[in-house]
């Protein structure tokens, strides 16, 4: 007998896998990831996942999420939830891939690691339903955290798992969690913190802002919203100044054709990103935005570099600008990383 297990790297999934595997069931991982996961790569959440997947003894797929998960964050058919998150349809979502792969993997049934009640959004009893009314997955998903709670699914009716050995948590108080980690022997899990970027009311503002000016926006444009400070000089025109050296390799390497990156010359500092059809003005104001975040922040003046992608470099003299200037054209800082919890 074998299952797939949505697994998403948190403690409640790792739990929910190893119940199933104390029932001598074999399985299998499948982890959606996407550009709304924190870091500045996939490989970043990739390497992390190999390494849960190698301490559970389980083979764990990869699989890409980030057009579907955007997709659904402009037109979400069950709403957002605290922030930019939809939730509801993006558990359907990957529960319908899932049930796609559970057939190819030769798996019987679906596990997660959902907790009835433990997130204001997705797991409330009716969202549950919602969520394998909308993926067509009734009866095949099993949720062993609370599956003492909820109506007996086929891998319980038919005996392929003992409902008796399940258990029955409920609500956001994760203590249970914690003790059953001790009694399994799970020492390593990442804390609560540090999830979706959709739960992020940093990260949300910044999208939200980005979706007001492009609601056509692509996975490469959200990209850029984890790094950098962020401006927005006209509709169609935007800048972003990275804040260390890893950020601004990170805007290098995700400068398009036609795109203008930004520096000061013989001075060390930061480099900056400018998209969309940039007048003259736009340029020089960023130049100068540029020059305040850098050594050369108390000239009166320095040279910077304007290199257009794929055209021309040339160079111009500009003073630093004064901070009104910045105040007046950036968009709100997210705050941390990505905070949270699901919903
Ligand atoms: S918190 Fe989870 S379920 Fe909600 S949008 Fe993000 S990845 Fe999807």
């Amino acid at each position: 007998m074998k299952c797939l297990a949505l697994h998403s790297g948190g403690l409640d999934s790792t739990l929910a896998i190893r119940l199933i595997q104390e029932q001598g069931i074999e399985v299998e991982g499948i982890r959606f990831f996407s550009v709304f996961d924190a870091g500045l790569s996939s490989e970043e959440v990739c390497a992390r996942e190999e390494r849960v997947a190698a301490r559970l003894g389980i083979r764990c797929r990869m699989i890409p999420f980030s057009e579907d998960l955007l997709a659904l964050v402009k037109n979400p058919l069950h709403g957002h939830g605290s922030h930019l998150n939809p939730c509801i349809d993006c558990h359907a979502r990957m529960f319908r891939r899932a049930s796609e792969l559970m057939l190819q993997a030769g798996a019987s049934f679906l596990i997660t690691g959902e907790v009835l009640g433990e997130r204001p959004m997705s797991q409330r009893r009716e969202a549950l339903g919602i969520v394998e009314r909308d993926a067509g997955v009734g009866g095949l998903l099993l949720r062993p955290l609370s599956a003492r709670l909820l109506p007996p699914t086929i891998p319980e009716t038919k005996g392929w798992v003992d409902r008796e050995r399940l258990l029955g948590l409920s609500g956001r108080n994760r203590r249970p969690q914690f003790e059953l980690a001790r009694r399994l022997g799970v020492t390593e899990y990442p804390p609560p913190a540090g999830g979706c970027l959709l739960t992020d009311p940093g990260f949300s503002a910044r999208l939200a802002e980005l979706l007001r000016h492009n609601p056509g926006c692509s996975v490469d444009d959200v990209w850029l919203l984890k790094a950098g400070r962020h401006f927005r000089l006209a509709p169609e025109v935007k800048a972003v100044v990275g804040r260390n050296e890893q950020e601004n390799v990170f805007l290098e390497r995700q400068a398009l054709p036609g795109d203008v990156l930004i520096e000061a010359e013989g001075v060390p500092g930061p480099l900056t990103l400018l998209q969309g059809p940039a007048a003259e003005s736009h340029l020089e104001t960023m130049a100068r935005i540029t020059l305040r975040y850098g050594k050369a922040g108390a000239r009166p003046s320095a040279p910077v570099c304007l290199r257009t992608v794929g055209g021309v470099a040339r160079r111009i003299e500009a003073a630093p600008a004064e901070p009104g200037v910045i105040e007046a054209l950036r968009i709100a800082p997210p705050e941390g990383g990505g905070s949270s919890r699901g919903d």
